[in-house]
């Protein structure tokens, strides 16, 4: 069985490397789709795909996750009763989908397909706009986020293009 998780991943942390866990423990095979692909350099979506996907696939590798998956970015579609059939012409086929997000949920299930809403694991901390505001802060975070998102956004000189990007926002 192949299952689908969608994130933006803004950045990919901890609570999201818990989620695959818990979903390569009842699926064969896992696609993780990057949500509003086309997004970067913004104070809500500072990463791009490329960039994302590199937080994934490095992560995973860092916890030898031993499920095959694919990683696939999906940009954004201006119609959401488009939306699933857009996912689906750029994905491996898959039978269920995992989301704690409504509209994603309610979408998927409009279309027919099985969801599933995976627990949450410590959602206060573990949290993309937490994460981002702690960074633009300089408050400690990188525990929030696993070693390879640490590198990946030291390389990608993350911090200061969120700071660059919120101020010039205000
Ligand atoms: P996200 O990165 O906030 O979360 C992804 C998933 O990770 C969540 O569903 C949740 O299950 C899990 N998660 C997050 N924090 C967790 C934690 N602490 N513990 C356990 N699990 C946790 O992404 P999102 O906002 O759900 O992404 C949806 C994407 O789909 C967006 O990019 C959105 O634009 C896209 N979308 C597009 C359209 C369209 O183009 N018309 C329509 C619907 C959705």
């Amino acid at each position: 069985m192949r299952g689908l998780l969608i994130g933006r991943f803004q950045p990919f942390h901890k609570g999201h490397l818990y989620v695959i866990g818990k979903i390569a423990e009842e699926v064969d095979e896992i696609i993780i789709g990057i949500g509003s692909a086309q997004k970067s350099h913004c104070s809500d979506n500072p990463f791009t795909a490329g960039e994302r996907l590199m937080m994934i696939q490095k992560s995973l590798i860092g916890v030898n996750f031993s499920k095959n998956y694919y990683i696939i970015p999906i940009n954004d579609v201006n119609n959401n009763s488009l939306w699933v059939s857009h996912v689906k012409s750029l994905t491996p086929p898959f039978s269920k989908v995992y989301s704690g997000n409504p509209l994603v949920k309610r979408l998927f299930k409009e279309a027919g397909k099985e969801v599933a809403t995976p627990p949450l694991f410590n959602r206060k901390e573990f949290s993309g706009t937490e994460i981002r505001r702690r960074i633009l802060s300089r408050e400690s975070w990188k525990e929030l986020v696993p070693e390879a998102v640490v590198k990946v956004i030291r390389e990608v000189k993350g911090r200061e293009r969120i700071e660059e990007l919120t101020l010039g926002d205000r």
